[in-house]
């Protein structure tokens, strides 16, 4: 199978070599030296402000947005959230959840986010911003500036779930002012699931001093304390760990998180040139590197689309949930893929597409379609 998914995306070679290897005991000088690397790493590749820390919790990418709101908020807080899609109301869900007082700022799918919407909550008291980068949901990479200069404005902290956008787009923690930025080992950083990172700044690292425990697992200041002499509190996703690192270290050879978003930004942007004269529209005003958002306009069905490409041509691309289901499908640009994968997946594409549009040749295909 070609892997075009936006998660768990194609591993490179390094990677798949070590996920075969046996686990190694990790409480040694040698796994130590491999996780204060990382750290090093991962704070370089982030543009993390003097003074932050990075965290690597065993758990997917929404564990690290969970562990952030118990962390660094507080009962005391408003949050606001950007929600475009179902990761923005995952991080409202975390809130109602935690009985975190929150506002949201809600956006119709594959829409930017726009001055106008802030308006209403510029000067109202809120105290954090919770934000997808990339609404992976729906393809649609936030105006971080615009984000960064309103919490600016409005003296509030500034939390980014950069999970499908860490080394897949530019990020400047410093820059922006973020107190947090959340990562997951299964997008960009190409390797199993399992692991997410925590990047911390400053003011979110005194919050984290300062609030009261909130959870045992997921508790940060057991993980810092633990992860200043390379460590973990309990046992971690050694195996993923060890991925992460090299990859990591292979990227830092390559030239940096600068190099590992330019070439995935060139695999999208021949993919979108690939895709020109087919009858589909990229629907978001704004996509990332890390994925194209597509929409048929010859009226089949997106997941059908997903279907025909996994059953007959080996190629897996990311189905949509719910009202997105038949209008939307994403094809992924992050991990070991080529221009030569691009070209494989527009044939196809273009073989789908022909065989399922409205005409007779099409009936077979979209009546499997319309009733799954
Ligand atoms: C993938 C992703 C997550 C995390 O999902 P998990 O399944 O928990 O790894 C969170 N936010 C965004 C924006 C994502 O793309």
């Amino acid at each position: 199978m070609l892997n075009f998914a936006v998660g768990p995306v194609e591993e490179f070679g390094e990677t798949l070599v070590i996920g075969g290897e046996r686990t190694p005991y990790f409480r040694t000088e040698e796994f130590s030296e491999v996780m204060l690397e990382s750290e090093r790493l991962v704070l370089e590749f982030a543009g993390a402000p003097t003074g932050a820390r990075a965290v690597f919790l065993t758990g997917s990418g929404t564990a690290g947005m969970e562990a952030v709101v118990l962390n660094v908020l507080r009962e005391a807080d408003r949050a606001l959230v950007v929600n475009g899609g179902s990761f923005g109301s995952r991080f409202r869900k975390i809130c109602e959840i935690h009985g975190i007082p929150h506002d949201e700022v809600k956006l119709e799918a594959g829409r930017q986010v726009r001055e106008a919407d802030l308006a209403p909550f510029d000067g109202k008291g809120c105290s954090v911003l919770l934000v997808n980068k990339h609404e992976t949901s729906t393809g649609v990479l936030y105006d971080m500036d615009l984000l960064s200069d309103f919490c600016r404005r409005n003296g509030m902290l500034l939390i980014v779930d950069n999970i499908s956008s860490f080394l897949a787009d530019e990020f400047d923690m410093a820059a922006l002012g973020a107190d947090a930025m959340i990562a997951g080992s299964q997008k960009a950083l190409a390797c199993a699931p399992g692991v997410c990172v925590v990047v911390l700044g400053p003011r979110a690292l005194a919050r984290v001093e300062r609030n009261r425990q909130r959870t045992f697992y997921l508790d940060f200041k057991a993980a810092l304390a633990d992860g200043a002499r390379g460590q973990t509190p309990f046992t971690p996703a050694v195996g993923t760990l060890r991925q992460i690192h090299a990859r990591l270290k292979s990227i830092a050879v390559a030239g940096g998180a600068a190099s590992e978003v330019a070439r995935t930004r060139a695999l999208a942007e021949d993919f979108r040139q690939r895709i020109r004269g087919l009858p589909l529209a990229v629907a978001s005003d704004s996509p990332s590197n890390a994925a194209t958002p597509l929409h048929p306009t010859n009226g089949q069905s997106a997941y059908g689309i997903f279907v025909e490409l996994k059953d007959r041509h080996g190629i897996w691309v990311c189905p949509n949930g719910g009202t997105l289901r038949d209008r939307i499908f994403r094809v992924g640009h992050m991990g070991a893929l080529t221009t030569a994968d691009n070209a494989a997946l527009a044939a196809a594409l273009a073989a789908v597409l022909e065989g399922g549009g409205t005409g007779s040749a099409a009936g077979a295909s979209s009546a499997r379609i319309a009733k799954p």
